[in-house]
Parts: C-alpha cells; sequence; structure tokens
C-alpha cells in the first residue's frame, strides 16, 4: 500500500497509508483531539473526519474552537435542515446548500407553493428532535449512476451530482434521509444545539435571472448560546438600523424596480435632509476656496474616449445613444471630463493654483442588479465631487487640506467610526488600469508619503485603484456589516495629459498641471443611506425633515394658537408643522416619536393663557414649560450646535 505524508501545523511530518482517514490522524495524536475533531483540512480544503485521503499534503485537525469548525456545524445545520424539509414535504426539491461566516442557507423548491416563514419553527422542532434522538451521521458512497438515481426527479440535486468530478459521491444519511453532501458535516450532531431559522426569500438557481426562482431557508449555528445569542441581537440591531426599512418608515425615498431599478425616487422627506446636506456642503467648500460649476450629464462619447472611460470603465457605463445625425451621446459616469473642460475654457495661470472647481454633479452607472441596494448602490446618483488643478509641487499640501476639510465635515455630521485605505493599482491588470509604471509608483508613493507624515494608519489595498490613479478611500461599515467608501481623494497624473491641460508658470512657460479628484461626503444616495443607519432615523435637529410637530389638546379651542406657533416658527425657517388631525392626543404624541421628530410641542389651556410651551425633545421622558421665545432660543441653539466651527 502507497505511504502519504502530512505535514503538521507546528511542521512535524508523518506518513500513513493512503486512505487513512482524519479520525485515523488525529487517534495518532490523541484520543481527545479524535473525539473533538470536526473536519480536516488538507492543503487548504475542508475534508470529512471519515473520508478515506488519497493524497498527502499540510493537514490540520479542525474542531469547534475554529472558524472552520463553526462552518462545518452550520453546514451539519443545513444538511439537517435538508432532511427534516424532505420529511416534511414529499415533493420538495433541493437547489444549492451552503455555509458561511454569515450563517447558512438551503434552496428549496415546491411544486404547489414555496415554504413560508410560518413553517420555520416546526422545521426547528424537527431539527431538534434528531439532534436530541438520533444525532449520528452515516457516510454512504455511491457511484454517479446510483447517485443519480437517489436523486430522481430533483433536477437540480442531478446537475450538481453531474457536476462532480469523480465516481464516488458521498452522501450523508441523517435519520434514514439520504442528502447529498454540498460541504463537510461534523461526526455527530449533537453539537447543533444552539441554532435558528431566520428567513425565507427568493434566490435564482445558480444566481441566474433566466432560471428558476427557488425558495432560500437561511439560518445559523453556533456552538455556544451565548454567541447565538449575540449573534441573533447583532441581526435585530442591523434591521433596525437598515437604511430601507427606515427610509420606508419615515416616507424618505422608494425604489421600484418595474419604474426602474437602482433609481430612487426622494419623498419629501428625504429630499430635505439631501437639500440640508447640499447646502451644507456647498456653503463649506465655497468657505474652503472652491469654485461651484453646473455641467451636463450628457456629453459627446469623444469625450469619455479621450478622457480613458471608454477603454476602461466601460463596463460601468450605460451605452451611448446613437442620435439621428450619427451624434453619439453619453451619460457620464465621472464628472471629470466635464470639469476639464472647465479648467481649458480659460488659460490658467500659476496664481490661480491650486483651483478648485466642484459641483453636486450627477451621474449614472450600470451597477449590476444584484448589487443595488436602497440609496446605497444606485444607478443614478450625485456625487459632492471637486477636481483640484495643483502644480506639482503643491500635491502634499493640498492633499492634507481635503483631508483636513474631510475630517472636519466628519465631525459636523458625528463621525468617527473609518478607516483609511489607499487603494493602488493591480500591477498585472495591463486591461483595467493605465499602463504607465513610472506614473503609478511615483503617485502611489507621494499618497503613502503623506499619510505617514500625517502619521494616520491606513491599510493598503492593491487592485482597488482608479483606473487613472491611486487614491485614500475611507472605509465605513454600513449596518449590514458591509464595507463601503464615503469619502475619496485620488491623485492623478494621466487626464492632465490626455486633454493636454497646462497653466502659465513664473517662467512664463506651458506647465502640466496634477489633478486631484476628491469626493467629501459621497454621493446624496449613499451618504444619507449612512446617515440613516448612523442615527437609526433619529436625525439631529439641523437635519431632521421636520423638526418640530405641535399638538393642540384640542383644535377648536387650541388650534389658532398651534397655527400661529408654527407661522412664527415657519418664518424664522424652522421646519415645524401641525399636527391637527382628529386623534387622540396620546395618539398624535407617540406618532411624533416613532417618526422621531426632534420637538414635540403640545397646547393646551394653561400654554395658551400664559403664551408658553409644554416641549418634549426626542429621547428625554419629560415635557418642559418654557415661554415661546425660550423655545426659540433653544431650538436655534441645537439647530447650529452641529458646527464646531
Ligand atoms: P465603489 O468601489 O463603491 O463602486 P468607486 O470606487 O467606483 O466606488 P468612485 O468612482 O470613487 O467610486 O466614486 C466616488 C464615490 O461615489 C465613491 O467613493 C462612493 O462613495 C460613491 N459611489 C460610487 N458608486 C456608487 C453607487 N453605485 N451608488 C451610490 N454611491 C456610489
Ligand atoms: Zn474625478
Amino acid at each position: 500500500m502507497s505511504k502519504l505524508s502530512f505535514e503538521f501545523p507546528d511542521g512535524n511530518q508523518k506518513e500513513f497509508d493512503a486512505g487513512v482517514s482524519v479520525e485515523d490522524i488525529a487517534k495518532s495524536i490523541s484520543v481527545s483531539l479524535a473525539k473533538k475533531a470536526v473536519a480536516g483540512k488538507v492543503d487548504g480544503e475542508l475534508v470529512d473526519v471519515f473520508a478515506p485521503l488519497q493524497k498527502g499534503g499540510k493537514i490540520e485537525i479542525i474542531t469547534s474552537e475554529s472558524e472552520e469548525g463553526l462552518q462545518v456545524l452550520r453546514q451539519s445545520a443545513a444538511q439537517l435542515l435538508e432532511t427534516v424539509a424532505k420529511k416534511q414535504f414529499h415533493d420538495i426539491k433541493i437547489g444549492e446548500i451552503s455555509a458561511d461566516e454569515d450563517g447558512f442557507y438551503v434552496d428549496t423548491d415546491k411544486a404547489e407553493r414555496q415554504v413560508s416563514a410560518d413553517e420555520l419553527d416546526e422545521l426547528a422542532n424537527q431539527m431538534k428532535r434528531i439532534i436530541k434522538n438520533d444525532a449520528s451521521v452515516k457516510r454512504v458512497y455511491l457511484s454517479k449512476d446510483e447517485a443519480l438515481k437517489e436523486v430522481d426527479g430533483d433536477p437540480y440535486q442531478a446537475k450538481i451530482i453531474s457536476e462532480i468530478d469523480s465516481d464516488n459521491i458521498l452522501f450523508y444519511d441523517i435519520a434514514g434521509v439520504l442528502t447529498l453532501a454540498q460541504g463537510v458535516v461534523a461526526p455527530s450532531l449533537k453539537n447543533i444545539k444552539h441554532f435558528k431559522l431566520l428567513s425565507v426569500a427568493g434566490a435564482y438557481w445558480e444566481g441566474k435571472s433566466s432560471n428558476p426562482m427557488l425558495q432560500r431557508i437561511y439560518g445559523t449555528a453556533f456552538y455556544k448560546e451565548a454567541e447565538l445569542e449575540a449573534d441573533l441581537k447583532a441581526r435585530q440591531e442591523a434591521k433596525e438600523r437598515d437604511h430601507r426599512v427606515i427610509g420606508n418608515n419615515l416616507d424618505l425615498f422608494f425604489v421600484d424596480p418595474k419604474v426602474g431599478a437602482g433609481l430612487p425616487y426622494w419623498m419629501p422627506n428625504g429630499a430635505t435632509i439631501r437639500r440640508t446636506i447640499e447646502r451644507y456642503i456647498t456653503d463649506k467648500e465655497l468657505a474652503n476656496g472652491y469654485q461651484h460649476v453646473y455641467t451636463p450629464v450628457l456629453a459627446n462619447l469623444d469625450l469619455y474616449k479621450q478622457s480613458g472611460h471608454w477603454d476602461h470603465y466601460r463596463e460601468d457605463m450605460f451605452p451611448p445613444m446613437e442620435m439621428d445625425d450619427d451624434e453619439m451621446l453619453e451619460l457620464r459616469p465621472m464628472n471629470c471630463p466635464s470639469h476639464i473642460q472647465i479648467y481649458k475654457h480659460h488659460i490658467r495661470s500659476y496664481r490661480e493654483l491650486p483651483l478648485r472647481i466642484a459641483e453636486l454633479g450627477m451621474m449614472h452607472r450600470y451597477e449590476k442588479s444584484g448589487a443595488l441596494s436602497g440609496l446605497q448602490r444606485v444607478r443614478e446618483m450625485t456625487l459632492n465631487d471637486g477636481h483640484t488643478f495643483v502644480a506639482p509641487d503643491q500635491i502634499q499640501d493640498e492633499f492634507k487640506k481635503i483631508l483636513k476639510l474631510m475630517m472636519d465635515v466628519y465631525d459636523d455630521f458625528d463621525i468617527d467610526n473609518y478607516t483609511f485605505r489607499l487603494s493602488y493599482r493591480d500591477p498585472k491588470n495591463t486591461e483595467k488600469y493605465f499602463d504607465d509604471d513610472e506614473m503609478w509608483n511615483k503617485a502611489q508613493s507621494m499618497l503613502k508619503g503623506a499619510m505617514d507624515e500625517l502619521g494616520l494608519d491606513y491599510v493598503e489595498a492593491e487592485g482597488e485603484a482608479a483606473f487613472y490613479g491611486p487614491k485614500l478611500d475611507v472605509q465605513t461599515k454600513t449596518a449590514l456589516g458591509n464595507e463601503e467608501t464615503l469619502s475619496t481623494i485620488q491623485l492623478d497624473f494621466m487626464l492632465p495629459e490626455r486633454f493636454d491641460l497646462h497653466y502659465v508658470g513664473e517662467d512664463g512657460k506651458e506647465h502640466r498641471p496634477v489633478m486631484i479628484h476628491r469626493g467629501i461626503v459621497s454621493t446624496m444616495e449613499r451618504f444619507t443611506a449612512y446617515l440613516i443607519e448612523m442615527y437609526k432615523g433619529a436625525f439631529p435637529t439641523w437635519l431632521a425633515p421636520k423638526q418640530v410637530e405641535i399638538i393642540p389638546v384640542s383644535d377648536e379651542k387650541y388650534g389658532d394658537y398651534a397655527r400661529k406657533l408654527n407661522e412664527k416658527l415657519s418664518a424664522i425657517k424652522i421646519r415645524s408643522h401641525v399636527d391637527d388631525r382628529s386623534e387622540k392626543m396620546g395618539y398624535l404624541i407617540r406618532d411624533a416619536q416613532t417618526h422621531k421628530v426632534p420637538y414635540t410641542i403640545v397646547v393646551g389651556e394653561n400654554e395658551v393663557k400664559n403664551n408658553t410651551v409644554s416641549v418634549r425633545k426626542y429621547g428625554e421622558d419629560n415635557s418642559r414649560d418654557m415661554s415661546i421665545d425660550e423655545f426659540v432660543m433653544e431650538i436655534l441653539k441645537d439647530i447650529s450646535s452641529y458646527s464646531r466651527d
């Protein structure tokens, strides 16, 4: 019998006969390790503890303590779910099943109606019963023909089997039901005590929208109860923060895929938040030496050929529109070429540099439909964009200025949970990145140098640069845990070259400027999504769509007083509103709370008599009585408090 050689994590080597299992190998180390083993990993690939190994390599024994151990637990739970689903529904077909760091899922398909969320508890109960009574798992190997016979009538399973490159196909026999191994299952199911079936949602077979829609059952599992509880709590928290849910509850925006996927509609409340951000950032930039412009979203395709977008960014662009007279018009995916036109419109002198052009520039990108998400990733977006044209010796200073502006702005929005990422090109990908080694090396080391000089921490990421140059990205986390870029500062030596930009230097000669692309608060879409999640919809007063809700105890008696107060507040640009619906007062107050209005004012007999208001601030338990002037002073101070200038 041939021998296989295995290398352990500590560097030790051992030989075993071919066909040895991970269990045997673990036993050769210690019986207790063999007991704890839930799987093995050979040369980076997870294997079943009982699988007869045919080749050696680097080996690890996987126990519950590792990440892979968790994956095995979840895969076991998924296969168990498949088992009980098959027992429960005889006509069920099984698509993909999978486990990862988020949990597990099983894709199912039924002829009549799909598995519903109401049925999850029953399925979970049946899983628990098997774990308690018969937690053993038998391994059954079938030939390909036998396997296909076993799954007869299930086209998804048949497809998966036909794609397996072996005639020895592993099934798990759990409680008398055979399930095709779609991952590695633990020797026993007894550890799956702490699990939860979470939800159901449609998912296309093989992820293709031309394929049938299956019903995906999501779940998660942990070795420890406390970990499951913490995870469920985090999921609940994420749901409460999800900007799509809050956006709907607070009537901020909507996206209707029938009208256009990734094309959001801003309702008046959302529009107010956006307008406030737009005014804020425009004023801030004007105060920091930027000149704001307006430029068209459409331009001749030639502009994007010259800029390089057509060569390097085409897959993100909408196809050009061919007009009657053979003119090709393109929706811009970035604003840079437009701002270059502004620069080029005059002869520029070194005295004008750094020249800072800014715009709330609308642009269109053909994002994949699966990547679209509420306002976070859209197809039409308005970027707080700016391009600074500098002389080469001004790069470092300007970079620092932009960074300072960015941190100032973050401070005003109370954003402190972010990290820096230096994004470099992937030198091997010549298709995606403009080809000029010297330019890349220079620009990359310049960015790194500036960050080091400022003493800021950052991570470096290859392959994340823009096609024209490296960038500093500011990374934040969304409520659902995804990392997203908010701000970005990008160095560019390429576009000034392509568009033959110059300025007249002190020496009277022409020189080439360098371009710095920067977005401070990102797109209005992504930034609003981020703020909704960060504030959980409870916007600080300066951003809140409605700042004051005035509720008269009786509209008949005190409505006029309420409306007069409202007029007075509106006249000084406070966003106030009278809720004179004929509902119970308690209901109206609660409604103002659920809509997270910063100030709720109740007016009744006392208030009218004393010319006062009874004010309750969002998040406070008690209301306070004060004169109208006192209230105006308080709210105006509150509104202006975001700015720490
Ligand atoms: P991403 O990597 O997120 O696709 P990008 O690096 O292509 O973004 P840039 O060209 O740098 O993006 O665009 C500037 C900013 O616009 C990004 O930092 C991001 O905050 C925002 N943004 C990019 N794409 C979208 C989108 N589809 N929806 C909303 N905002 C976006
Ligand atoms: Zn740009």
